[in-house]
């Protein structure tokens, strides 16, 4: 029996001759929310539909709660709760009518009404299932999935679509739901949305793991901080960077736009602001910012993960 209710192992998946999956190796802990990050097409969903038993393994292996998600489908269906990125629900369908029918299929479902209160669901719960807005599907898809009270909880992209408050509504129930016990896989490419919620990050591109941690971890590797500021673009910024330590940084990757990359200090501040001073300009916005796990992201692909 697996200690671990996700364990994947060096999986392979194919599509005709272009590798989805590439040897993919990922542990999940009981109780935690396991964030799954990567841009489009990194290999995320197929990843996770495998792990749901909608697609069998071509190499490797995975085990969910345990069990072959293929093969011990049936045993493990009833423990797992899944919302996919789309579809799931007949079109015609009511949205309440389908949130009842599939909490009758568990044994101790959570109340309807709470989750249709919970997701902000009352004014479209006579609405049939097509005519809902996307980000109302999106919530519906939720409730479906976690009505049950599952041991798993695998979210493909729960937020894309939504708007604040239906995102802050969605982010707030999956945090009640891990402070239950329940174990959550979530893919999403929304760097917020991982910092926020995810207690390990697993950054994937091109079908493999670039870097697994905790977001603080994987935000305080490298460079820490950055200073950032605006200025007439094209300034000589030579002296600048021989006024810092070694190993710091300076690039004008956008005309006007500074960056000053490394352990900011208040004496680095203070190299930059006098170096500003003796070149006669006022910086405008000038910010300290913590380096994020975009900045992660783009370190790691040379890529910007917004952008894909
Ligand atoms: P997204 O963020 O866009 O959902 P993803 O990280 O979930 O992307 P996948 O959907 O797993 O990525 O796709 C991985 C790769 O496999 C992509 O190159 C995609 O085009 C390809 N792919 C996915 N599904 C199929 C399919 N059914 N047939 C052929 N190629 C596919």
């Amino acid at each position: 029996m697996s200690s671990h209710p996700v364990e994947v192992c060096d999986l392979v998946m194919r599509y005709g001759d272009r590798t989805a999956v590439d040897g993919l190796t990922l542990t999940v802990h009981a109780g935690t929310i396991a964030a799954v990050l990567g841009p489009n097409g990194a290999g995320k969903t197929t990843t996770i539909e495998t792990c749901e038993g909608y697609r069998r393994p071509q190499s490797g292996t995975v085990r969910v709660l345990g069990l072959d998600p293929v093969r011990q489908h049936r045993e493990l269906a009833p423990r797992v709760g899944v919302m996919l990125q789309s579809g799931g629900a007949w079109s015609a369908i009511r949205a309440e009518e389908m949130l009842r029918y599939v909490a009758s299929l568990h044994a101790d479902p959570v109340p309807v009404p709470l989750l249709i209160d919970r997701l902000g669901l009352d004014s479209c719960g006579r609405t049939p299932y097509r005519r809902l807005s996307g980000g109302q599907q999106q919530r519906l898809r939720l409730a479906m999935a976690v009505v049950g009270r599952p041991e798993l909880l695998f979210l493909d992209e729960p937020s894309a679509g939504l708007d604040p408050q239906s995102r802050k509504a969605a982010w707030d129930l999956v945090e009640d739901l891990a402070r239950d016990g329940v174990t959550i896989v979530m893919t999403t490419h929304y760097m917020e949305e991982a910092e926020r919620l995810a207690d390990m990050v697993h950054v994937i591109d091109h079908g493999r793991v670039l870097v697994s941690g905790t977001p603080a971890e994987l935000t305080s590797t490298g460079a820490r901080n950055t200073i950032r500021f605006h200025a007439r673009a094209g300034l000589d910024t030579t002296a600048l960077s021989d006024a810092l330590p070694p190993g710091y940084v300076v690039v004008e990757a956008i005309a006007g736009t500074y960056r000053v990359d490394g352990d900011v200090t208040p004496h680095t501040l203070a190299t930059v602001t006098s170096w500003c001073a003796a070149q006669g300009v006022m910086p405008d916005d000038l910010a300290v910012e913590k380096h994020t796990l975009e900045d992660v992201f783009l370190e790691l692909t040379g890529r910007d993960i917004r952008h894909e």
